[in-house]
């Protein structure tokens, strides 16, 4: 559907917003904190928002019943990094209790994964992805700063064995860092039943600069991959709303896909929007447009009046990014909306 077909608003409690797009998917960011300090993602002496500027465990709860109410059936908690957030399996156990939410997944770095798979998936977790950038243990410290590979193939191994699959495994493709990696990355597809997903490097605020030198498009990464490990074949008959199209190489148990943010934006299927760790709703991940929706909440406005405010503000989602025209999202970095 193109930008100028907009559809009246409508008097359902359904969210649908100006150009008649459903929205079912809540993206959650438990925390603004982690413990790595990706350089594409943030800063090394990055400043973390005070705890009582977020949502609360009871608050998280509350927004996400009176969205459930509202469609959203399928919630994804991030972070920052959302295993570090004290109460995580609890806070998974209260929304997997929560009428109409049919799929919770998370998006993790698994540091904590070999503690957390078992208990999170438990408590009603069905899936993770895991973000994992490069397979060489020297790279990985370098990129995440300080990280430990082990740590995370550990938790992709616990994540494993309890059950959280098919495990997707995301990879930022950003150059003269881990360009050259695609094809080990990719590689992990012929034995294991994984999906590997390259991630096209997006711009925010102070790391902006940074993201659109290193930016390696989706094309190009496929041009590798395929110059090195045969054609990949497209798999029929994948969810359209997913936003990375699944491929194959011949013989492999896993795929591959490419979520091309930058250079094509999927903007026509969006179903999400996002929900930031201080309670503000972001309707779009590469546009500044948010509405505080914590705020009403600890004033006492009433659960309706809050839905209504919801439905409105969602209804002015926008499409597509400007940053061609050099529109780029400055209120956040991406680990304060959690991708
Ligand atoms: N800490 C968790 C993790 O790394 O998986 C969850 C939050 S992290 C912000 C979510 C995803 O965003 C990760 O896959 C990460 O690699 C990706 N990401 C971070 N900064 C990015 C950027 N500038 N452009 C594209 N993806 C980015
Ligand atoms: Fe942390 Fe995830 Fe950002 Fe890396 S990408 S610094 S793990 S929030």
């Amino acid at each position: 559907m193109s930008e100028s077909a907009v559809v009246t608003r409508s008097s359902s409690s359904a969210i649908i917003d100006q150009f008649g797009r459903r929205l079912t998917y809540l993206r959650v960011s438990l925390t603004d904190v982690c413990n790595l300090r990706c350089v594409y993602c943030m800063p090394e002496d990055m400043t973390f928002r005070p705890r009582r500027e977020l949502m609360s465990d009871a608050e998280i709860i509350a927004i996400v019943r009176m969205m459930a109410a509202l469609g959203i059936d399928k919630i994804r908690l991030t972070g920052g990094e959302p295993t570090v957030r004290p109460n995580v399996v609890e806070i998974v156990r209260q929304i997997a209790r929560i009428e109409g939410i049919r799929d919770i997944t998370m998006t993790t770095n698994a540091l904590l994964l070999a503690q957390l798979a078992e208990p999170l998936a438990r408590a009603g977790l069905d899936r993770v992805n895991i973000s994992l950038d490069t397979l060489d243990p020297g790279k990985f410290k370098f990129i995440t700063r300080w990280g430990d590979l082990n740590k995370v193939l550990a938790g992709v191994e616990a994540a494993e064995a309890a059950g959280l699959q098919p495990i997707k495994l995301n990879a930022v493709v950003t150059r003269g860092f881990n360009d050259g990696e695609v094809v080990d990355l990719a590689r992990l597809t012929l034995d294991r039943a994984w999906q590997i997903r390259f991630i096209e490097l997006m711009p925010f605020g102070s790391e902006a600069d940074f993201a659109q030198s290193a930016v390696v498009r989706s094309s190009e990464t496929r041009r590798r991959i395929e110059a090195a490990l045969g054609p990949l074949t497209e798999i029929p008959g994948s969810d359209p709303r997913d936003p990375a199209r699944p491929y194959r190489l011949a013989g492999a148990r896993g795929s591959i896909g490419f979520i091309s943010s930058v250079s094509e934006p999927f903007c026509g299927s969006c179903n999400r929007l996002r929900l930031t760790a201080d309670g503000k709703l972001r309707l779009c991940l590469l546009r500044d447009g948010e509405y505080d929706i914590l705020t009403p909440l600890r004033a006492g406005a009433s659960i309706s009046r809050i839905q209504q405010e919801i439905l409105d503000a969602a209804y002015f989602k926008p499409w597509g990014h400007r940053l061609p025209d050099g529109d780029v999202p400055q209120s956040r970095l991406m680990s304060q909306i959690g991708g």
